[in-house]
């Protein structure tokens, strides 16, 4: 037996008595939401379910399936030390409804919060119409389904959205308007950042046998999964999620605001906080990061930043998600990309693009890398190139230890890739060298030069040039398209011919380096 399973065995071998079960998703290890909060521990138990089925429906990176099985063992070790029996099933290539029936019958009805993901939920419905699970209410987010029914659409926006919520719960508010004279204090979130103040090093964690012992399974049974497994960098237990947040609050928050947009060689995260593979999971709940947060001696810029980033992004997209079902009737293809993901985004060969292969370097190492660098680098570079939104999509839901369904598709096929188009953002997120020479030093390592020889800025007129068709009429693009018009035959042709020639080489694996090199 594993070191967690006899651990868990003697924590839970004098709990008994009868009990109400719970079945508690892989993303929902939080006893302050949910029946888990509202009833004693001694009258409840929990199921929780290990699935190969699950882990192995993408190959995701080693680092996120660690997190998310060190995450349930501690949990399911830390609710047995409250009290609460614990049923912690490993379901092999099981999945998780097979495995609920199945302990139906000894168990009897089992409760479950409506689950996050559209995955779970499609999975778990039959076991709902066949009354082997009962849905409640899900306590882990900030806003409700009329918050974001006050805001009609489709279209949504979500600066209606985040203003309708300020309102609605008073965040940021006094006498009815927001605090500091306006609702978003994005303009102030755009410095450059070349080192100093100095960005914190990331807190480490103490690897115990629990986690040592996930990181030897997923070694084994998952080695042809890609990504760097680092033990130390893995908050496992309530009190690491307590430490990365009061890191965050400490040592991040400050500077948050300024720089939130800066890209950098010098530090992966700069000064963002890390806590949404923690989040995704509820091991932090958001209610309590946005409370300190609000508490906080802070700047109003970084202040209202983190909280619209929680109470108004993630909680927007989410809702988004789940209004369309996960996009899945919609033309998921609107600027018609069909370019297969070049090799570069699986790590090892570079592109000789040093901002693209630095940010794909970063999230092998880490399955992280900050919002902006996931934006304007590798959604930005995947869709100039013409990417196929949905290889793009399922890329970044392996690549990153915080991605589920619920927050990667709309991030990435709504917001990076305009794949569905004006659904929920204004226009496609495209730039070329110019922003990203102004908001990072990646360029200072690159052999491409950024005003001269970068092929970033003849795919972006390419790129508006292939869909100025489609994009005719977005009064939000409209400046760029009147540029383009300006642009001369020759010069038009250029940017063709560049941007075929960096397709052809990326798509072979070949790296790219300017004429003469
Ligand atoms: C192409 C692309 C893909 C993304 N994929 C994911 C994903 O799979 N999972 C994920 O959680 N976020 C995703 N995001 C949103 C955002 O980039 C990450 O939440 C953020 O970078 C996480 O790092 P952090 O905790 O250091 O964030 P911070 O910058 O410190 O921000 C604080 C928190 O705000 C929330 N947040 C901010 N923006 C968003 C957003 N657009 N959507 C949802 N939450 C947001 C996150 O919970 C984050 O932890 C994606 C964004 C883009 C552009
Ligand atoms: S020069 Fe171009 S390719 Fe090189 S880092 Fe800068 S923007 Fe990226």
């Amino acid at each position: 037996m594993s070191t967690f399973g006899e651990t868990l065995r003697r924590a839970t071998s004098t709990l008994d008595g009868a009990r109400r079960w719970i079945y508690v998703a892989y993303d929902q290890l939080h006893d302050a939401i949910g029946p888990l909060a509202e009833e004693p521990p001694e009258e409840l138990g929990i199921v929780l379910i290990e699935s190969r089925a699950k882990a192995t429906r993408r190959r995701y990176h080693k680092q996120k399936l660690a997190l998310v099985m060190t995450n349930m063992r501690h949990f399911a070790l830390e609710q047995a030390e409250r009290g609460v029996a614990v049923r912690y099933v490993d379901a092999g290539d099981g999945d998780y409804a097979a495995t609920l029936r199945a302990l139906h019958q000894e168990l009897g009805a089992m409760r479950v919060m409506r689950p996050a993901e559209l995955e779970l939920r499609d999975e778990l419905q039959p076991l709902l119409d066949d009354g082997v699970l009962e849905e409640v209410p899900h306590g882990g987010w900030l806003t409700t389904r009329e918050d974001f029914a006050a805001i009609k659409g489709p279209p949504w926006r979500m600066d209606s959205f985040y203003r309708q919520v300020r309102k609605r719960t008073g965040v940021l508010m006094e006498s009815g308007k927001p605090v500091g004279g306006k609702y978003s204090f994005d303009a102030d979130n755009r410095e450059r950042w070349d080192g100093d103040p100095p960005a914190p090093p990331l807190p480490t964690f103490e690897v115990d046998e629990v986690t040592q012992e996930v990181c030897e399974l997923v070694e084994r049974a998952f080695a042809d999964h890609p990504g760097a497994l680092r033990p130390e960098h893995l908050p496992a237990t309530r009190d690491d999620a307590e430490r990365l947040w009061a890191w965050a609050l400490d040592e991040c928050m400050v500077h948050f605001g300024p720089y939130e947009d800066a890209m950098s060689t010098k530090s992966t995260n700069l000064f963002h906080t890390r806590v949404s593979p923690l989040l995704n999971l509820h091991r932090l709940l958001p209610q309590r990061v946005v409370d300190d947060v609000l508490g906080a001696e802070l700047p109003m810029n970084s202040k209202e930043g983190f909280v619209r980033q929680v109470l108004g992004w993630r909680e927007f997209v989410r809702h988004v998600h789940e209004a369309t079902d996960g996009f899945r009737d919609l033309d998921q293809n609107v600027l018609r990309g069909e370019v297969d993901l070049p090799p570069v985004f699986w790590g090892g060969k570079p592109s000789g693009l040093a901002c693209l292969d630095r940010v794909v370097d970063d999230v092998w190492e880490e399955a992280y890398s900050h919002h902006i660098t996931r934006l304007m680098i590798l959604g930005n570079l995947g869709t100039l190139l013409g990417v196929s939104p949905r290889q793009l999509t399922d890329w970044f839901w392996v690549a990153y230890a915080d991605a589920y369904d619920w927050v990667v598709e709309p991030n990435v096929l709504a917001m990076a890739t305009y794949g569905v188009g004006e659904l929920m953002t204004t226009k496609p997120y495209v730039a070329g060298s110019a922003y990203i020479a102004k908001m990072s030093d990646y360029c200072g390592s690159c052999a491409f030069h950024p005003k001269k020889t970068c092929p970033i800025t003849r795919l972006y007129w390419d790129f508006l040039a292939r869909n100025a068709e489609r994009l005719d009429g977005n009064m939000r693009i409209a400046m760029p398209l009147r540029s383009l018009k300006k642009r001369s035959d020759e010069q038009r042709a250029n940017d063709a011919e560049v941007g075929a020639w960096v397709r052809e080489e990326l798509a072979a694996g070949r790296e790219l380096a300017p004429e003469g090199d």
